[in-house]
């Protein structure tokens, strides 16, 4: 069963919204640490942007609201946010960081040509078996299936291409 908080950003509803910065707030008190109002427009701006975005895109949104906010202001924010984990990183090795509003279990269909990111729910993917890592001195903290290829945007501009 999907709960309420594995759902991808664009589907995340007002008060899933204000749950997240809820839990935002709580974790904050938590552990002692400032709950700022740049912080805060930050994470809302990650839980609307949905399409996994890149520290820079994050920085462009939010400079919209807040003008004047330093870039570096937002990379340490969603640094931040994504250790106290209301956001991931969904990284993928060769291209820059992305930033996910979704935190429950879910992989990832990335185009090698645009870097276009796409949620992928695959039960199988959920299922697999994670390897004892310890030899390598590695501690698994969870995983992420990257399925690579091409997206539909990038293909059917090659047809296109090809058919000229
Ligand atoms: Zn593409
Ligand atoms: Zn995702």
């Amino acid at each position: 069963m999907a709960t309420s908080s594995e759902l991808g950003g664009g589907d995340l509803d007002t008060s899933e919204k204000e749950a997240r910065i809820r839990e935002f707030r709580r974790l904050c008190r938590e552990r002692g640490e400032r709950c700022t109002v740049q912080r805060r427009i930050i994470l809302e701006t990650v839980l609307d942007l949905d399409n996994h975005p890149s520290a820079d895109q994050v920085f462009d949104a939010v400079a919209d609201r807040e003008p004047g906010i330093a870039r570096t202001t937002v990379y340490r924010a969603l640094d931040h946010l994504a250790r106290l984990e209301v956001i991931t990183k969904a990284c993928h090795p060769g291209s820059a960081v992305r930033f996910d509003p979704r935190t429950g279990p879910h992989h990832h269909l990335v185009c090698l040509h645009c870097n276009e990111f796409v949620d992928l729910d695959h039960d199988a993917f959920d299922g697999l078996t994670i390897p004892d890592t310890s030899a390598y001195g590695f501690e698994v903290s969870d995983y992420r299936v990257h399925v690579r290829g091409m997206c539909r945007n990038c293909l059917e501009k090659t047809s296109k291409e090809e058919s000229k």
